[in-house]
């Protein structure tokens, strides 16, 4: 059965000592063992990722994990202020978002970009939680399958082949107009598009592979309505944003898995 997930992106917010305040508010009020097949992730930024790592440390037995919020593309080398995926993974990541819609548009991340990002992330045995996601005017033109699976096909499914044992990448679809707008991607539109991300998986590479893989949704994900999102039948979780700044409302989406 695929694993339910949820996971923070706390982005460029927060100090070691915010840091370690935030995950421990976090972590007091998460009921282990209330939902066996869950992983809750925390993606702090750098600069706190091997705190945050140690604080959560045993609780990974418990489904609780670290992630990174990108990596570089290449394993070491002269790319001054860049981190690579083995950094990561020495830092206590298990995950890393890669391809996020704030990198894609402010950091000019092309699919081809990213595909290189998931093959080195993949290597060093951190699972990559692939974004993907179309902006408001795709959407408006009726193009958002296709925005979609041209993102899928060039940044994900070139790794999809050799994958290491035991790692399965998570998807995340956030459409961009939901991302920080409090504007959220109703349940029907949700589900009908996990469900197309789902069946792209089934026709390329099986029902087995496609129905082991976890798909979240996130775009303004909040303790209300996160309930009527994570019932639907492709919908596996959250990539939660704004709302895992804040402990009782992140603990809210938690428990409405
Ligand atoms: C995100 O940045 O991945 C995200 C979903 O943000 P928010 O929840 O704030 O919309």
């Amino acid at each position: 059965m695929r694993k339910k997930i949820i996971a923070g992106n706390w982005k460029m917010n927060n100090s070691p000592e915010d840091s370690k305040n935030l995950v421990r508010d976090t972590m007091r009020n998460i009921s282990f063992g209330k939902e066996k097949n869950l992983n809750v992730i925390f993606c702090p930024p750098f600069t706190s990722l091997s705190l945050v790592s140690e604080i959560i440390g045993h609780h990974k037995e418990n489904g609780v994990f670290t992630g990174g919020q990108n990596c570089h593309w290449e394993e070491r080398g002269a790319f001054t202020g860049e981190i690579s995926a083995s950094m990561l993974k020495s830092s206590g990541a298990d995950y890393v978002i890669l391809g996020h819609s704030e990198r894609r548009q402010y950091f000019n991340e092309t699919d081809e970009i990213i595909s290189k990002k998931i093959k080195v992330a993949l290597k060093n045995h951190l699972i990559p939680v692939f974004c993907c996601g179309e902006k408001l005017l795709e959407r408006k033109d009726h193009r958002h399958f296709e925005i979609v699976e041209k993102q899928i096909s060039l940044g994900l499914f070139p790794n999809f082949s050799e994958l290491p044992e035991g790692i399965f990448p998570v998807i995340a679809y956030e459409p961009v107009w939901a991302i920080g707008t409090g504007e959220t991607a109703t349940p029907n539109q949700a589900q009908e598009m996990h469900f197309f991300i789902r069946s792209l998986i089934a026709k390329k590479f099986g029902n087995g592979k496609a129905a082991s893989v976890s798909i979240l949704y996130g775009g303004s994900c909040n303790p209300k309505n996160s309930g009527e999102l994570f019932i639907q039948p492709d919908i596996d979780g959250g990539l939660i944003g704004g709302a895992s700044l804040k402990p009782e409302e992140f603990i809210g989406i938690i428990n409405s898995i």
